[in-house]
């Protein structure tokens, strides 16, 4: 079954609201995860929307499951839609230089060997993997750097 913003608030019990809606319609759509501030600043686009209602939203929202808190490297974090949702946990690729967060595959990076049982004495409650690197973009334009260094160095 498809998912719909307002199916998704039903099913946490969450009381249906212009701003929930299109908040969980950006993600939905959304191909990467978002920062509170990309929420905000798309929403504003096409909606009367303040700063402390998107916080308050996203915050509930987290609470109630549907979305996630996925980090991006020191204290920043960005939100997706929560596993349960997409009905797979899956990892992130994260670029160093750009700060571009984007969904793995998750058949490329499996995450329920992790969850199996034995691992821990204890209980695993999340799981969250991250892979540092360049992005192909910046690893471009590092070489190109590079090259125009090299270009100049010879050239002396
Ligand atoms: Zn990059
Ligand atoms: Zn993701």
């Amino acid at each position: 079954m498809k998912n719909t913003p307002a199916g998704l608030l039903q099913k946490a019990g969450l009381g249906i609201t212009r701003h929930r809606l299109a908040i969980l319609e950006l993600f939905l759509i959304s191909p990467e995860p978002l920062r509170a501030r990309d929420v905000l600043e798309q929403l504003q686009d096409t909606t009367l929307i303040n700063r402390v209602t998107v916080y308050r939203n996203l915050d509930l929202l987290v609470e109630k499951k549907l979305l996630h808190r996925i980090s991006s490297g020191e204290r920043s974090f960005r939100y997706g839609l929560s596993p349960n949702i997409l009905g797979q946990s899956h990892a992130h690729f994260h670029c160093t230089s750009c700060d571009r967060l984007v969904c793995l595959d998750p058949d490329d990076v499996r995450l329920e060997s992790i969850n199996a049982p034995g691992i821990v004495a204890g209980s695993i409650e999340h799981v969250e993997i991250r892979l540092d690197g360049l992005c192909s973009s910046c690893l471009e334009s590092q070489k190109r750097a590079r090259a125009a260094d090299n270009a100049f160095g010879s050239g002396r």
